[in-house]
């Protein structure tokens, strides 16, 4: 068996697990502006390719041909059916839990009020929950540094980020 990547103790056994959250992905590039998962229209990061790849889940054909100008290719219905962003028997279902738990009160109470607004001409955006968000980009980070060979950390940093997620403390300090 291997180890859970975050606590280092337990048995990776999730499988599913979308290392950058996942109703963040869709619901920023979702053409109707739902979140439904099957209407999805999304890019992908792919580490065999260093740029952003295009990919798509189930679109009806006619959305589908008026957002590319084009029929799909093979390779892209192929690329469809895999979903990026995730893995398997990398994270336990303890830890899983701990990501929901990070992730929902930032998708709560703080993402509303940054979508459909006008951040223009802003330079700095203060937040008094600074805790929660640090622990919701730490996650997105760490995930991606573990899942992605095209990111890496130094050791000290991604053994600190490991840490301040598993205190949900948002130090890495
Ligand atoms: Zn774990």
């Amino acid at each position: 068996m291997s180890l859970c990547k975050l606590c280092l103790e337990r048995e990776a056994n999730k499988k599913n697990t979308h290392y950058l959250t996942d109703a963040i992905i869709r619901t920023c590039l979702n053409l109707e502006g739902s979140n439904e998962r099957e209407k999805g229209l999304y890019f992908a990061l792919d580490n065999t390719n260093p740029f952003i790849d295009f990919n798509f889940q189930r679109l009806d054909e006619l959305t589908l041909e008026t957002t590319i100008g084009r029929k799909p290719t093979e390779e892209e219905i192929e690329n469809a059916k895999s979903i990026p962003f995730s893995v398997d028997y990398v994270f336990c279902s303890d830890c899983e839990n701990l990501f929901t738990d990070i992730e929902t009160p930032f998708i709560q109470n703080i993402l509303p009020r940054f979508r459909q607004a006008d951040l223009s001409g802003l330079e700095i955006v203060s937040e008094a929950d600074v805790v929660t968000i640090r622990n919701f980009f730490h996650i997105q980070l760490y995930r991606s540094a573990v899942c992605e060979d095209i990111l890496a950390f130094s050791p000290e940093f991604t053994e600190k980020l490991r840490h301040s997620i598993l205190q949900k403390n948002g130090d890495t300090s």
